[in-house]
C-alpha cells in the first residue's frame, strides 16, 4: 500500500514535494525512520528501489551497511534517525537534480528542527554538499566532494542550530568500492568517539 495519499503529508514542506515529478513517479513517500527525539541523525541521498517499495529509508543493501555501522558504534533504531535529502525515487536511481534538491529539503529541514539532532553524519554527497552550503543548494557545486571531506568534523549552523556535521562515504560506496573500507572503520570510530565524548545515548 502506498502513502502518497495520506492526509499526514498536507502541510506547506511536503506539498512542494508533491509537486515533484519524482512523487508522481514513486510509489512511496519515504519520510524517515528511527527516533524522533533522537541526538544523532544520519541523512543519505534518495530512496532506492526497496526503500520506495517499503516506504523506509536504507532497507536494501546499502541499508545493511549503514546497520553494521550502528552494530560497530554500538548505536540502535531508538538512538538514532535516518532520512534522506530526497523523499521519493528517482527514476533508474539517477543522481538528484538541484530543483528536486530545493523541493525536497525543506521538509528536511523541518525534521532537523523537530528533531533537534546535535549530531549529523552525512552519508555521501549530496548530503554532505547540501549540509556544508548551508543549505544552500546554489552553493553545493562550490564544496569539495566526500573524498575530500570524510571524517573531518565541523560544527554547522542550520537556521539558527548549530550541529556537529560528520560526513562520511555512503554505505553503498563501500559496496562498490572495497577500497573504501579502511577509511570507512576509521569513520566509524570518529562516530564513536563522539557518541562517548557527549554521551550521546
Ligand atoms: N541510499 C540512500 O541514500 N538512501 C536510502 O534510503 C537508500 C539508499
Amino acid at each position: 500500500m502506498s502513502n502518497k495519499d495520506s492526509s499526514e503529508f498536507d502541510f506547506a514542506e511536503a506539498l512542494l514535494v508533491k509537486n515533484t515529478e519524482i512523487f508522481k513517479n514513486c510509489i512511496n513517500v519515504v519520510v524517515g525512520k528511527g527516533n524522533l527525539k533522537a541526538s544523532i541523525l544520519f541523512v543519505g541521498e534518495a530512496p532506492g528501489r526497496n526503500e520506495d517499495l517499503e516506504g523506509f529509508p536504507f532497507v536494501g543493501a546499502a541499508g545493511k551497511n549503514l546497520d553494521k555501522l550502528l552494530l560497530k558504534v554500538g548505536l540502535s533504531m531508538n538512538d538514532v534517525y535516518i532520512a534522506n535529502i530526497l523523499k521519493c525515487r528517482p527514476p533508474e536511481n539517477r543522481a538528484p537534480s538541484d530543483d528536486e534538491i530545493k523541493a525536497h529539503t525543506p521538509w528536511l529541514l523541518k525534521q532537523i528542527k523537530d528533531i533537534k539532532p546535535k549530531v549529523i553524519c552525512s552519508l555521501g554527497n549530496y548530503a554532505t554538499k547540501f549540509f556544508l552550503a548551508g543549505a544552500d543548494v546554489g552553493k553545493m557545486k562550490d564544496i569539495p566532494g566526500i573524498t575530500s571531506v570524510h571524517g573531518k568534523v565541523k560544527m554547522i549552523d542550520i537556521n539558527g542550530m548549530v550541529v556537529k556535521l560528520i560526513p562520511l562515504f555512503h554505505p553503498a560506496a563501500i559496496i562498490y568500492n572495497r577500497g573504501l573500507l579502511g577509511e570507512w572503520e576509521k569513520d566509524i570510530e570518529i562516530v564513536k568517539r563522539e557518541i562517548m565524548q557527549r554521551n550521546l545515548i
